[in-house]
C-alpha cells in the first residue's frame, strides 16, 4: 500500500518531536513557529532576533495542543505493522520533565489520557481478533529496565491475554525501575525502560509469523552537572549519556545506510538489535519542554533528533 511505499522511500526512520504545553504562566515559550509540514522554529526568549531562530525538520511536530489520540493516530500504522510481521521500535526521547512518560504510558490515573503503550497494545488485540478465523495470534510481553551497566534486572516473558494483563505487569516492571535523585527532578529516573512485544502468529496453511515491537521510554537526556552527583549517581549518570549517544549513532548510521552499524557499542541497542535495521521500522520521539529556561536542552534534543532522520 501506500503507507509501505512512502516508508520504502525514505527509510524506514521517522522523528516525531512532541511539545508540551508551559505550565508556569510567567515563563516565555522557545516556540517560534510550527509547520504542518514538520517544521519548527525555536528561539531563546532571552535572543529574540530573527536571525537566532533556529529551523528544524521532523516528519511531524505535535504541539502543546494536540491529544494522546493525535499521537496516536499517526502512530497506528507503524503498530499495526508488527501484525503483519514487521519488527517495530518506538523511543521517547528528552529531557526530565519534557513529556516521555506521558506520551508512552499517560500520565497515570486517567483512562482518557493513556499512552501509546496501551492503546497499542488495545489495538493489537483488536487486530487479533478481527483476523482469528486468518491467524492465531499469541501476544507474550516483557518489561523490563536497564541503566546500561546491569543486563535487564528481572525481565521475565509473560504471555498476555488482554490489555489489562498487561498494564499489571507494566505496574510490576516500573516497581522495579531504578530511580534517582537529581537536583532536576527528585522522581527522575535515571534508567531505561523497556517495554517489549513478542507476536507470534500462525495461519491456516501453517505459515508463521514472528515479530517484536519495543516500546521504550528512554531515561533523560539531560547533561549531567558533575558538581550536582557524585559516586554511582555520577557513574550510571556516564553510562546513561553513552548509551544515548550510542542510540544516536546507531540510528543515524541506519538513516545514512552506513554499511557499519555500530549495536555493539552499549546494552541498549544490542538488546534492540533485531529491531533495528534490516525490515525493522523505527519511531522517535523528541520530547520537548517549551519553556524559556530549558532552551539549552531543548536545542541539544532537537539536533540530537535532526541528526537521526
Ligand atoms: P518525562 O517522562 O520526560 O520526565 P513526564 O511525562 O513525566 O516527563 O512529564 C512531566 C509532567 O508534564 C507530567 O506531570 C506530565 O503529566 C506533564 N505532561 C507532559 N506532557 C504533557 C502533555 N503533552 N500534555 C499535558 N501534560 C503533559
Ligand atoms: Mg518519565
Amino acid at each position: 500500500n501506500l503507507y509501505n511505499m512512502v516508508q520504502d522511500l525514505k527509510g524506514n526512520i521517522r522523528v516525531y518531536c512532541r511539545i508540551r504545553p508551559i505550565f508556569n504562566d510567567e515563563t516565555k515559550t522557545v516556540i517560534d513557529h510550527i509547520g504542518d509540514d514538520g517544521s519548527l522554529v525555536v528561539v531563546d526568549p532571552l535572543k529574540p532576533q530573527k536571525d537566532k531562530r533556529k529551523i528544524f525538520q521532523f516528519n511531524h511536530v505535535f504541539g502543546p495542543n494536540a491529544t494522546q489520540y493525535d499521537v496516536f493516530r499517526e502512530t497506528q500504522p507503524l503498530v499495526r505493522s508488527v501484525m503483519d510481521g514487521y519488527n517495530v521500535c518506538i523511543f521517547a526521547y528528552g529531557q526530565t520533565g519534557s513529556g516521555k512518560t506521558h506520551t508512552m504510558c499517560g500520565p497515570g490515573g486517567s483512562a482518557n489520557e493513556l499512552g501509546i503503550n496501551c492503546l497499542a497494545i488495545n489495538d493489537l488485540f483488536q487486530l487479533s481478533n478481527e483476523r482469528k478465523d486468518i491467524i492465531e495470534y499469541r501476544i507474550q510481553i516483557r518489561s523490563c529496565a536497564s541503566d546500561d551497566g546491569l543486563v535487564l534486572p528481572n525481565a521475565t516473558m509473560c504471555p498476555v491475554k488482554s490489555t489489562t494483563d498487561v498494564i499489571n505487569l507494566m505496574k510490576l516492571g516500573e516497581g522495579n525501575r531504578a530511580v534517582g535523585s537529581t537536583a532536576i527532578n527528585n522522581q527522575s529516573s535515571r534508567s531505561h525502560s523497556v517495554l517489549t512485544i513478542h507476536v507470534h502468529g500462525e495461519d491456516v496453511s501453517r505459515n508463521i509469523l514472528q515479530s517484536c515491537f519495543h516500546l521504550v521510554d528512554l531515561a533523560g537526556s539531560e547533561r549531567v552537572d558533575k558538581s550536582e552527583v557524585t559516586g554511582d549517581g555520577l557513574k550510571e549518570a556516564q553510562y546513561i549519556n553513552k548509551s544515548l549517544a550510542c542510540l544516536g549513532d546507531v540510528i543515524a548510521a541506519l538513516a545514512q545506510k552506513n554499511s557499519h552499524i555500530p549495536y555493539r557499542n552499549s546494552k541498549l541497542t544490542l538488546l534492540l538489535q533485531n529491531a533495528l535495521g534490516g525490515n525493522a521500522k523505527t519511531l522517535m520521539f523528541a520530547h520537548v519542554n517549551p519553556e524559556g529556561d530549558s532552551f539549552g536542552e531543548t536545542m541539544s534534543t532537537l539536533k540530537f533528533a535532526q541528526r537521526v532522520s
